[in-house]
């Protein structure tokens, strides 16, 4: 955190310091001018569009071996294939650096097909794994979670692709926005945990915090066509998860693998968990709330099981503008690394060739008591979101090991809430302090 402020709006050219190496030259083309007051009036400063540059954008990928991480590689392996040159580089983006935890292989083998300059094991254990997958000419080798943030802030580095799953992404993603960086934020943790600190420090660092998640960023684009001050609200789109019909006795006895089983999307353990109890929507309506810097009044759910439709914005006019597509995060990958341009991808594209029928529905709040805990965390804020976060994190965890019954997932965070000391401005620290409160708090409630 100790990085002086910027004064300049070029929040993507590297330090004039940093080594010029063999990934080309550092020009930027200076801010966007030719967007148009539409896009320039997206509200949140980090919401602007990055600075332009003329060369290919230096991308740091932290949780490269996840779900998010490799559709991150398909869209920049799609860049380079449909680059004009023949040798198949020259794309519009270059791997710099990639982390991962463990999937060692997976990591060696991405390290060496993209050529990153550095990786990271966030796994203080992985070195051995790693040496077994044989040096890497060209490649720096660090682990542990301090490289982490290491790899965030490397002056090269143009965007961070925030990608690791749950809290322990926050401090990587917290040095990328002091670092000045272009952030494409997955890892929605950061926004539940410490919203607050994390806009506040892309405002004094000139950063940007760019939706990766698919109902935020369908909601940046829709934001396009109108001024931010004029929302009159947002609502974000679930697909219900697996158990969208199931009756509340029914979900007593549910088990990990049918939780796993999403009916639209393919995802990380922990999200997947998360969208069946609808915890994940509660996660985004928080995420939401800061991202979008809007009252938590004006942020609504509507369960739509196609996942088609990706969230809509409502303006003061009456008009609901929405973005569509098939479900695929290559797309809402692609949108972030390239905004505020738009080019062919490698995501699934609509066919209307084929009668279909999209239907909404108001959400259930009886049967997933999860949602109704989101949007009473995003209303008080504060340490709320930590506390909830950390003991999701840890019921999340019991539920994939057996130890505890789906339906203690919400009771439990709801149970920690409440017992928690709050405070309406914590500092990092403090909310560091009170997620280690609430893991011990929800380990002694359910017994383990
Ligand atoms: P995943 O489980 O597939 O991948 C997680 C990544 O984080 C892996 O690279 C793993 O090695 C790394 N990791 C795990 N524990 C770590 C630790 N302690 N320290 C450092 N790295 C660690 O998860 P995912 O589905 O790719 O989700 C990643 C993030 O993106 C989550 O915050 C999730 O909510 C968000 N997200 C995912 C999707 C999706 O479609 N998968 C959609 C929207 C948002
Ligand atoms: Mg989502």
């Amino acid at each position: 955190m100790g990085n002086q402020p910027k004064t300049t709006s070029d929040s993507s050219s590297p330090d004039s310091s940093a080594p010029q190496d063999s990934l080309g030259p550092q020009d930027s083309l200076g801010p966007q001018d030719s967007l148009g007051p539409q896009a320039r009036d997206a509200g949140a400063t980090w919401l602007r569009p990055p600075t332009l540059l003329n060369r290919p954008k230096r991308i740091a990928i932290l949780g490269a071996t996840g779900s998010i991480g490799q559709s991150t590689l398909k869209v920049i392996r799609h860049s380079n294939a449909t680059s004009t040159r023949s040798d198949g580089k020259g794309g519009r983006f270059q791997v710099l650096g990639l982390s991962g935890h463990s999937q060692i292989a997976q990591l060696a083998a991405d390290a060496t097909e993209f050529a990153a300059k550095r990786v990271v094991c966030s796994d203080p254990g992985g070195a051995s794994a790693w040496k077994q997958q044989g040096a890497m000419p060209g490649s720096e080798f660090q682990v542990g979670p301090d490289a982490l943030s290491d790899l965030a802030s490397d002056p090269r580095v143009d965007i961070v692709v925030a990608a690791i799953v749950g809290s322990a992404g926050l401090p990587s993603t917290l040095a990328a926005l002091t670092a000045g960086k272009v952030v494409a934020l997955a890892n929605k943790e950061t926004m539940v945990v410490a919203g607050h600190l994390a806009t506040a420090l892309a405002i004094q660092y000139d950063a940007r915090l760019l939706p990766v998640d698919s109902e935020h960023n369908a909601i940046f684009q829709a934001m396009q066509s109108g001024k931010s001050s004029q929302i009159r609200r947002i609502v974000l789109t679930a697909s219900g998860g697996p158990f969208r019909e199931k009756s509340s006795p029914d979900l007593e006895s549910v088990t990990p693998a049918q939780a796993l089983a999403h009916p639209t999307w393919k995802m990380g353990a922990k999200i997947s968990i998360d969208s069946a109890t609808m915890m994940n929507k509660a996660l985004e309506v928080i995420e939401a709330r800061w991202l979008f810097d809007l009252p938590a009044e004006k942020i609504e759910v509507v369960v739509h099981p196609q996942s088609i439709v990706h969230s809509f914005v409502e303006f003061e006019d009456g008009s609901v503008i929405a973005q569509l597509s098939p479900p695929d995060m290559q797309l809402p990958i692609q949108f972030a690394l390239d905004y505020p341009e738009r080019f062919t991808g490698p995501a699934r594209r609509m066919d209307f060739s084929t009668a279909f029928g999209l239907n909404f529905q108001p959400p259930d709040m009886d049967r997933f008591p999860a949602l109704l805990l989101g949007l009473e965390v995003a209303r008080k804020g504060g340490t709320c979101g930590a506390v909830l976060n950390a003991a999701n994190e840890v019921v999340v965890d019991a539920f994939l090991k057996g130890q505890i019954r789906f339906p203690q997932i919400a009771t439990t965070c709801r149970q920690i809430l409440e017992h928690h000391s709050f405070d309406a401005q914590p500092s990092l620290e403090q909310l560091l302090m009170i997620d280690r409160w609430a893991r011990q708090e929800t380990r002694k409630c359910i017994g383990i």
